[in-house]
């Protein structure tokens, strides 16, 4: 199978595209018109930097409104693909897209575009050249592949093919069972993408909204397993388009392209058990087991007073790092890494974002084995000098520059504690009920979210739930969850295209996306508050008037809301499963901690977060821990 991308999916100009998909290891390339025409240089200009970068232009893209023209329009369209192949030529490239004719003018009838697509497979084949058709979902009488299909067949030409869109086709629910029995080598190419689900036209979804296989919710899955049953090899191609992908940058969703491909294919192979031709073997995604620890770094003049919040949180010095100003500070399964260092990592990260967190590091099977699946996904593997006995444990670089570590116990790395750090004695009787890590939200610019869904979902096992919209007092914030299969590790991605959001501002203090809050899971959820309370912690005040909703919107007594108001703990229910939670008031930089307790609920409190996000904004300009 040879892969490849559109220069459509990226933004720059089109030496900067083919600068960033070479970067991203793809091979081919398909050249959109119009980059073309806006380029400044000739065609052969192209084909040299094609050449150079080690690129071959697979397609030339897109011939518009061609079959079924009445004369005198039919000799212009024929004499317009005489010049388009005068440019391929010195393009260097051998095959011509067409798409279904959209003109008001186009006659229709399948005998009449087969005739058309036989003479232009003629005056192709003079040249050396190829010609594939594809069926847009808004075509004004060829919309449906089968249609486009049967085209081809009745053209009847070795230099006539079909291009299979995968987004043409699932966008419109189109029956597969067919492409399963269209010979693999009548199909010359075959372009990918996504979709969220949406009600538009077809029109409007395509050119907006398209994303890589794995970021939208389109069956792409059952559409590979219908074309894995033709046998196909050739060209697969990425065809995007995307306004977020056209406003960043094109590297790194050159990198993304090459990350979907490399998964779609390894699930493809996973699935069916039949080897894709040109994939690398990579190990499986890894099921994640838990957060090993949640690593912050903080200058020495913010230390003590995040320290002291920690203890009031009731976690204890545990550990002390033997080479390293490294503290690790626990509580039930909840392990906080404190990093003061002065260079290094970790004190970089802290100069260039204020004290935050800088790393995570998540429990898996098989760390080796991991990374290694990082690397072919091409995520970046980070190394760090350690001292003499001092365990390496391996990470790749995550959102906004931090760290993903991977712990294992089959290479040893559970032993971290042990090995890197001195025990130190925690005081008896320092805990507050807090059990565990329950989530840890993210967040990041609106462009970055599809690309930091991928990164998590292509290496490990991990669920998306439907984006939520959040109403915030400075606009709308979109938040999605993805969370490992039993909810091991459960993630929440932020972001907003309102500047005056909570999460919006947190990238703007922290100069970068981040961990904006971390939520513990508490056994018993008053108990904690109190104890919290008592220990000095500030709590986020909750507004009155929310406890009056919820008497007149659930069935709690006067006394369990009483118990709530007091408490400043949220409710939410879903069914007979019940949630609490409350907040820590916000930090100086945006952050907080959230505290919860799950009563066989699983979401993550979405009705109350309007409340809690206008009370945080009242808040924000005042940090009130001391
Ligand atoms: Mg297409
Ligand atoms: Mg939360």
């Amino acid at each position: 199978m040879q892969t490849a991308i559109a220069t459509v999916c990226l933004s720059g100009t089109l030496d900067e595209k083919l600068t960033a998909i070479a970067g991203a290891r793809f091979k081919g390339v398909e050249i959109f018109e119009n980059d073309l025409l806006s380029f400044n240089g000739s065609p052969r200009d192209v084909r040299a930097m094609v050449a150079d970068l080690g690129l071959e232009t697979v397609t030339f893209q897109p011939f518009r409104d061609f079959e079924g023209m009445p004369e005198p329009k039919r000799a212009r369209v024929f004499a317009r693909a005489e010049r388009k192949f005068d440019v391929m030529a010195e393009l260097g490239c051998d095959l011509l897209m067409v798409c279904s004719n959209v003109s008001p003018d186009a006659l229709g009838g399948i005998d009449r575009a087969a005739v058309d697509f036989h003479e232009l497979g003629e005056r192709a084949a003079k040249r050396g050249m190829r010609v594939a058709f594809e069926a847009l979902a808004w075509g004004k009488h060829i919309n449906d592949y089968r249609d486009s299909w049967e085209v081809v067949r009745r053209a009847a030409h070795p230099n006539v093919g079909l291009v299979l869109d995968s987004f043409h086709v699932l966008a419109r629910g189109t029956d597969l069972s067919t492409i399963r029995s269209v010979p693999r080598d009548r199909i010359f190419l075959v372009q990918m993408a996504d979709a969220p689900k949406l009600e538009m036209d077809y029109l409007s979804w395509s050119r907006h909204y398209r994303c890589f296989p794995g970021q939208g919710d389109l069956p792409v899955d059952a559409f590979m397993d219908a074309l894995q049953a033709t046998g196909f090899d050739g060209l697969l191609s990425l065809e995007i388009f995307n306004d977020r992908f056209r406003a960043g940058s094109a590297r790194s969703v050159a990198i993304d392209g090459q990350r979907a491909l490399v998964q779609m294919l390894d699930q493809l192979r996973r699935r069916n058990g039949v080897a894709v031709p040109g994939l690398p073997e990579l190990p499986p995604r890894a099921t994640c087991k838990g957060i090993e620890f949640v690593e912050f770094a903080i200058d020495e003049a913010s230390a003590p007073s995040f320290e002291k919040l920690l203890g009031g949180l009731g976690f204890a010095k545990a550990g002390r790092h033997r080479s390293k100003a490294v503290t690790r500070w626990r509580q039930g399964d909840a392990n906080i890494v404190v990093n003061c260092e002065s260079e290094g990592f970790a004190h970089s990260f802290q100069l260039v974002h204020g004290p935050s967190v800088c790393a995570m590091a998540l429990r898996v099977d098989d760390a080796k084995a991991t990374v290694e699946r990082a690397i072919n996904l091409l995520d970046s593997p980070f190394e760090q000098a350690v001292g003499p006995g001092e365990l390496n444990i391996p990470a790749v670089r995550g959102l906004g520059g931090s760290l993903v570590h991977f712990i294992d116990e089959r290479g040893g790395l559970s032993r971290l504690w042990d090995v890197d750090f001195e025990k130190v004695e925690a005081p008896a009787g320092s805990e507050a009920g807090i059990v565990a890590f329950d989530h840890v939200s993210q967040s990041m610019q609106y462009e970055e979210v599809l690309t930091w869904l991928l990164f998590y979902t292509s290496l490990f096992e991990m669920r998306r739930t439907p984006t939520q919209a959040v109403v915030d007092p400075g606009g709308v914030v979109q938040s999605q969850a993805l969370e490992s299969v039993g909810g091991e590790l459960r993630l929440i991605l932020n972001s907003s295209q309102s500047r005056q959001t909570q999460s919006a501002r947190f990238l703007t203090e922290k100069f970068g996306s981040g961990v904006q809050h971390i939520a513990f899971a508490s056994r018993d959820i008053f108990a904690t508050v109190e104890r919290l309370r008592a220990n000095g912690v500030a709590i986020l005040k909750i507004p009155e008037n929310y406890y009056d909703d919820l008497e007149a919107r659930t069935e709690l007594t006067d006394a369990e809301i009483e118990r709530l108001r007091r408490n400043d703990i949220l409710y939410d229910r879903d069914g007979a499963h019940e949630f609490y939670q409350f907040y820590t008031n916000v930090l100086e930089g945006g952050f907080f901690f959230e505290i919860v307790e799950r009563r066989g609920y699983t979401g993550y409190g979405a009705a109350n977060a309007p409340i809690r996000l206008a009370a945080q904004s009242r808040s924000f300009v005042h940090p009130e821990f001391e």
